[in-house]
């Protein structure tokens, strides 16, 4: 039997979009109502930003708060994901949300350019980060943006800084940073296997690469991610209307791989989570 696939839902982001499709939830609101749209299409994890009124990203304990408040309601079961990522404060900041204790959180091991800017993650707050993580059984989905990220999850998994088995994004086709290339996928699921034999993986691409790595990741036994964070249209042309969209269409991919979207029971235990509250 193969591996069911979970589908990760990005849904805003952290840059400012709503000029290139008004489909972009900003409001807490508008973010739950994308959000369960997007699990009922088939969705199973929800990463998450959240922002000001005016889109600029923050890390608002408040906001997420009220934001996972509202997942938990609507969507029974769905992991929830915060972002760490640099856009939405400076230093340990970053983590200030992280005692709500939502199933997941993002962890970038290394530093990297991004199209306009350092993605800027030294090791102390990368082993900050991840000691937060430790303290409140939240675990990390390492962003790997390079090989090297690769490496440094495995390390600090062999000196008890992440626990159990490594979940990892592959990252491709942000401007600066690692391009769409399959071998070299293949090569960074194969080190994974390697360095840790129970690790997970999702490949996400960022536009129109995001069908190729969902195409990909289907095929050689990843998850998937999608979502308007990394593309606000479906193709070259055609905004997509919503998230639920964009997942449907992964929906839709799945069965070309034999391949099906996971149930939240089967995405938890994929990933090594206790069971959804009940
Ligand atoms: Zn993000």
């Amino acid at each position: 039997m193969t591996t069911p696939c979970i589908i990760t839902v990005a849904i805003t982001g952290s840059v400012p979009r709503k000029k290139d499709n008004p489909a972009v939830p900003i409001s807490v609101d508008e973010q739950i109502e994308s959000t369960q749209q997007a699990f009922e299409a088939g969705a199973t994890l929800v990463h998450l930003h959240v922002r000001n009124d005016d889109e600029s990203p923050t890390s608002d304990p408040a906001r997420f708060g009220r934001l996972l408040e509202g997942i938990r309601a609507r969507c029974p079961g769905m992991i929830t994901q915060i972002s760490t990522g640099g856009r939405s404060g400076a230093g340990r900041e970053r983590g200030a949300m992280l005692g709500l204790a939502p199933d997941m959180a993002s962890l970038a091991t290394g530093s990297v350019n991004f199209p306009t800017r350092v993605y800027d993650n030294p090791p102390d707050l990368v082993d900050w980060l991840a000691s937060e993580m430790l303290r409140y059984r939240i675990k990390p989905e390492v962003e790997a943006f390079d090989l090297s990220m690769i490496f440094q999850a495995a390390a600090m998994q062999r000196a008890g800084k992440i626990a159990g088995p490594l979940h990892v994004q592959f990252v491709m086709g942000v401007k600066n940073a690692m391009p769409v290339d399959r071998e070299v996928l293949e090569f960074y699921v194969r080190t994974l296997g390697r360095l840790d034999p129970a690790a997970t993986w999702t490949g996400a691409g960022i536009g129109r690469d995001q069908v190729t790595l969902a195409r990909w990741s289907l095929e050689l036994g990843g998850h998937c991610r999608t979502g308007l964070e990394d593309n606000v249209r479906l193709d070259k042309s055609t905004l997509a209307p919503s998230n639920a969209a964009l997942v449907e269409q992964v929906v839709a991919l799945c069965g070309e791989y034999g391949r099906r979207p996971a149930t939240v029971t089967e995405a938890r235990q994929l990933l090594s989570l206790p069971p959804a509250p009940s």
